[in-house]
């Protein structure tokens, strides 16, 4: 049987867009293989009436409120190829499997490539951030650190001061201008040159950032740029349109999340590029109210 919809990525995008054509009592097949943004965080921030939540544990209530509506069925396997056309694609299964499907919406989420700094990954989502929004308010003030990756540090420093006493380290990818200096400073913020080697410290406690030449700078918390990127190949294999954002390569979309081939839609932090929770569920329920349409009014 076709289904009306084929949502390749189960994270908060996918299943909010599941969501409204379960309620449109549409045909759904959600592929997921549980691997969302976030994992690495104990505890999700900043959400409306789920403050505090672990993200597995909103994941799962949603998973299990979907369940309820007799349209949708929950596979949890990578899709590994798309192909096909609008109404007549077809999404290849890492267990072997093609399910047909009239629409296929992409919400694969991002895998954040961090840079190659010893102490780094092992940290992430714990006392390597990358969003104040989300993990600031636990840090509780001190002394920040914000690595740079590209010139919107600048701006991301300025930021960050509402959370402690930051000191921006250049680490030889950006030099500010006076301008930026003129910012920082206004900001209270400390700007370090030289290159970070290391990042070392005991679970529970600062962080040592160690640089070339051998001083080193204690920290609370160090925010990250990560260059995000988007996860699964078929996006490339289908030629899909792409366009810059501040933290990588983006699927391009028109205003109703159709992307560059028709019938194929794309929601959440691959299509917003900076994002958090809120704006991925409701980019996923815009993308599956307007894929909706698209079933029944052939102009969409
Ligand atoms: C460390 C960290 C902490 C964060 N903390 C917060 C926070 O506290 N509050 C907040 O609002 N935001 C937070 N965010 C941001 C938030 O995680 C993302 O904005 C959100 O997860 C994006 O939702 P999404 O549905 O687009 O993608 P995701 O949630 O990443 O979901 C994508 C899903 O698709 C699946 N998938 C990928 N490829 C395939 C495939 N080929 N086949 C099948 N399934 C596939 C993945 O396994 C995953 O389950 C945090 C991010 C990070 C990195």
């Amino acid at each position: 049987m076709t289904e009306d919809a084929v949502i390749i990525g189960g994270g908060f995008a996918g299943l909010s867009a599941a969501m409204q054509l379960a309620r449109a009592r549409r045909r759904v097949t959600i592929l997921d293989t549980g691997a969302p943004r976030n994992r690495f965080a104990s505890h999700s921030h900043g959400v409306l009436a789920m403050d505090g939540r672990p993200g597995a544990d909103i994941l799962a209530t949603a998973r299990a409120q979907l369940a309820t509506y007799d349209t949708v069925t929950f596979r949890p396997v990578e899709a590994t190829k798309l192909d096909g056309d609008i109404d007549a694609f077809r999404v290849a299964t890492s267990d072997g499997e093609e399910i047909a499907g009239r629409r296929v919406l992409l919400a694969t989420g991002f895998e954040d490539v961090l840079p190659t700094i010893p102490g780094l990954s092992e940290r992430w989502g714990r006392t390597v951030l990358h969003c104040p929004y989300c993990h600031g308010y636990e840090i509780d003030r001190g002394p920040l650190g914000l690595l740079a990756r590209t010139a919107d540090a600048i701006r991301l420093a300025a930021i960050i001061a509402d959370w402690g006493d930051v000191t921006l380290f250049t680490n030889e990818a950006i030099e500010p201008d006076a301008a930026a200096i003129a910012l920082l400073e206004q900001r209270g913020v400390n700007i370090r040159s030289g290159r970070v080697l290391a990042v070392d410290g005991r679970e529970g406690e600062p962080l040592s950032v160690q640089f070339d030449g051998g001083s080193a700078a204690v920290v609370k918390a160090l925010f990250v740029m990560p260059e995000s990127r988007v996860r699964s190949a078929i996006p490339h294999e289908r030629d899909l349109a792409f366009r810059e954002s501040p933290i990588g390569q983006i699927i391009a979309t028109d205003e109703g999340r159709q992307t560059s081939l028709p019938g194929l839609y794309a929601a959440g932090d691959i299509a917003l590029g900076p994002a958090n929770i809120t704006f991925a569920s409701a980019d996923g329920v815009k993308a599956g109210v307007m894929l909706h349409h698209s079933l029944i009014l052939p102009a969409h």
